[in-house]
């Protein structure tokens, strides 16, 4: 496969060497648009290029982007936003749209994209080979390029950690008043519950979420890595955060940050049972892409296994293609047990999840 991809990389870089040759001669059609290269796609003479809204932020993906332009020829031009207001802007642009891919946190989120009609699918062997069924869309409508698990972290100086094992152990009366865990309005709350329900039921997925709710030692308030500085800062013994948000205080600018880190430990929940609740951040083709052939190309480019290490280390997550080694850090981690369940029942099931939290008064 890797063969076939440098052939088709190398016939692409032939095939604009001859058209920049032939601009270069004044042979061929004249260039009657020199002036306005870059406005917009259509014509066969002007520059090739790909329109990306993101909500990551890494100086690092700015490399590979320029490593896919320098393949490729094909300019990637970044418009970079927090998640929920891209897929706002991508809604209200409507067909007028200038982005072709939309790469945006959470399945729930990928999910809300698709059934919101911003979105088409994608039919790619090299993506289906790159990135496994649980990571993507049934239908092809997104694709994980990076994994994260949403853990229990502890206080290592207070939380012996062979106390606690599983999200249910959460609900433990023993931990009343220790628990912190941000709002119910987070995606990835509601990504995480509605991945219990999946596998254990609704009536499974309130009594946790009630559980948790009776255990909270405050209000929820905060994103994760508030949690976690609450917990170093002994407002309650565990947290529920995402693993990147770790590396990322491990390695925070921020002195405070990196000490609240050191004082934590983590558990991988339910690795006797169904596995650590996993989620992605994804990419997707959108509905109105001008540039489709260029987007493909580029959601190609993100899966291989040339891209995936430093697309995931940038944000201290998983590769989601499963021929790429996680960063040193991670694998310090050690391997864990994840749940075995399509990512996208996460999208499906969080109006549930979102119902839920509303019953047992999870703020
Ligand atoms: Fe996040």
């Amino acid at each position: 496969m890797t063969n076939k991809l440098s052939r088709i990389l190398l016939s692409l870089l032939l095939v604009l060497s001859l058209a920049l040759l032939a601009a270069c001669s004044g042979g061929g059609a004249p260039a009657a648009n020199e002036g306005d290269q870059g406005e917009s796609a259509t014509g066969a003479d002007e520059e090739q290029m790909v329109n990306l809204y993101t909500d990551r932020h890494y100086d690092t993906d700015q490399e590979l982007y320029d490593l896919f332009t320098q393949e490729t020829g094909i300019k990637v031009n970044v418009v970079k936003g927090k998640s929920d207001e891209l897929i706002e802007r991508l809604a209200r642009e409507g067909e007028d749209t200038q982005a072709d891919l939309l790469i945006t946190a959470d399945a729930g989120r990928l999910h809300r994209a698709k059934v919101q009609g911003l979105l088409q699918p994608v039919s790619s062997e090299v993506l289906f080979n790159n990135i496994p069924a649980n990571l993507r869309d049934p239908e092809n409508y997104w694709f994980g390029l990076t994994v994260r698990a949403r853990v229990i972290v502890y206080a290592k100086d207070r939380v012996d950690p062979s106390e606690i094992s599983t999200y249910e152990d959460l609900t433990d009366p023993k931990w009343k008043g220790k628990i912190l865990v941000r709002s119910s309005s987070n995606i990835y709350n509601q990504s995480l519950l509605a991945s219990l329900i999946a596998i254990h039921g609704e009536e499974k997925g309130r009594e946790w979420a009630r559980g948790v709710v009776e255990n909270m030692a405050r209000d929820p308030e905060g994103n994760d890595r508030a949690q976690a500085t609450a917990v170093a800062a002994g407002v309650g013994d565990l947290a529920i955060m995402n693993t990147y948000y770790i590396g990322k205080m491990l390695n925070s600018a921020n002195p405070e940050e990196v000490k609240a880190a050191e004082a934590l430990g983590i558990i991988f929940p339910d690795q006797e049972g169904t596995g650590t609740h996993i989620n992605v951040s994804g990419i997707g083709l959108t509905k109105y892409a001008k540039n489709k052939e260029n987007a493909i190309k580029l959601m190609e480019f993100l899966s291989s296994v040339k891209a995936q290490q430093q697309f995931a280390e940038a944000n201290f997550e998983y590769p989601a293609n499963p021929a790429v080694e996680p960063s040193e850090l991670l694998k310090s981690w050690g391997d864990f047990k994840r749940q075995d369940i399509s990512l996208s029942l996460l999208g499906e099931l969080n109006s549930k999840a979102v119902q839920i939290f509303n019953e047992v008064g999870w703020k």
